[in-house]
């Protein structure tokens, strides 16, 4: 098994069969191995800087109804909101003003967000803050909506892709959305000149590890410039309330091979990760991630947006979150930086 890792980390990619054997066969030893490769891979190229993201979490209402996602559109039991872009710039303001240089606007798809609000949006962002990167994660829209929040400053847009088996995506959403669309947007955003960020909730429930070596595959073929990959947690409103959560140890295993295919990648050490291990982020970076999200969104809402159960940093001010951040990657020899964070090729 050693063999395949070094063969990955010299060739920056393996067969679907090798990353299925790699993943069904990883112990200890093999976790240990990869996550010292990925980490020397990492230090060579960001050195011991981690970047911190200001998230907004700006809208929970959502159109869609994704079977494990605590936002979907028919769990009644959800709280609903939607900030107004006033209180959106101020989310920012009070981000810049913590140094933050990238903001992350996350929401559920919703219709009340049209592609001229978003435009609007991001040239106010950019017209307060223009030394400061925007990243959208707003889900599927057509190319010509990408094209425009591009033209209006947007500069990354995050759309995890889920699962790259097509089969396996149909088990986890409803009819009305589908694995092509999924992908038709990949593609449109990457054709636009976004960095563009995809990933997969890890443990979703039916993921087999033959799963896992398709979105490796998938993620090679792509080369996005950011993988977000975090455990699937139980919501308890949502049709997956019983199932399982995702494994950290499968996660961090994931994070080192992302971390030996995409050297220069960005890889978040995920929220979900924090919340299935109270040092979860921190054994993120230490298995090759190298980004935190730091969350700016107003403390009203942060319970609000629950995507799955037991969520992290809900009660924290803005600031306490990017000093408790900052502490924690210091804990193991990391140091938090806040500027645009680039990937290596945009810089
Ligand atoms: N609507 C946008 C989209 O579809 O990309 C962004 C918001 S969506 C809630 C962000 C991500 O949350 C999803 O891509 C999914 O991977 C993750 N997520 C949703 N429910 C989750 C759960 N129960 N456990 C872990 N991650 C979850």
């Amino acid at each position: 098994m050693r063999e395949l890792i070094d063969r990955l980390a010299r060739e920056h990619t393996l067969t679907g069969r090798e990353f299925a054997a790699l993943i069904a066969g990883r112990d200890k030893d093999l976790d240990a191995y990869l996550f010292q490769r990925a980490v020397e891979v990492r230090q060579e190229i960001f050195g011991n800087r981690v970047y911190l993201r200001g998230l907004i979490e700006f809208t929970n209402y959502c159109k869609n109804d994704c079977y494990y996602c605590g936002i979907r559109r028919s769990n009644r039991e959800a709280q609903r909101y939607r900030l107004t872009e006033e209180e959106i710039l101020s989310c920012c303001r009070e981000g810049y003003d913590l140094g933050f240089r990238t903001f992350v606007l996350q929401g559920g798809e919703d219709p009340y967000f049209t592609t001229e609000r978003v435009c609007a949006l991001v040239r106010a962002i950019k017209a307060q803050a223009p030394d400061c990167a925007v990243t959208l994660s707003i889900g599927e829209r057509p190319g010509e909506d990408y094209q425009a929040m591009f033209d209006a400053g947007a500069d990354r847009y995050l759309l995890r892709h889920e699962t790259a088996n097509d089969g396996h995506y149909r088990t986890l959403h409803p009819p009305s959305m589908s694995p092509e669309n999924r992908k038709r947007c990949l593609r449109d955003l990457k054709n636009i000149g976004y960095q563009v960020g995809c990933g997969m909730m890890v443990g979703s429930p039916g993921q087999t590890p033959a799963h896992l070596a398709e979105d490796m595959l998938f993620i090679r073929a792509l080369e996005p410039q950011m993988v977000g990959i975090g455990p699937f947690i139980p919501q308890h409103s949502t049709p997956f309330a019983d199932r399982q959560a995702g494994a950290l140890e499968l996660t961090l295993f994931l994070l080192g091979l992302l971390r030996l295919m995409l050297p220069k990648a960005l890889l978040p050490a995920t929220t979900a990760l924090g919340t299935i291990h109270p040092r979860g982020r921190e054994l993120g970076i230490l298995a090759g991630a190298n980004v935190c999200m730091s969350n700016l969104s107003p403390t009203a809402v942060r319970a609000k947006y629950a995507l799955y159960d037991n969520k992290i940093c809900t009660g924290d001010e803005s600031a306490q979150c990017r000093g408790c951040l900052e502490a924690r990657l210091a804990s193991i020899g990391y140091e938090a930086v806040v500027d645009r964070g680039d990937h290596p090729d945009f810089t």
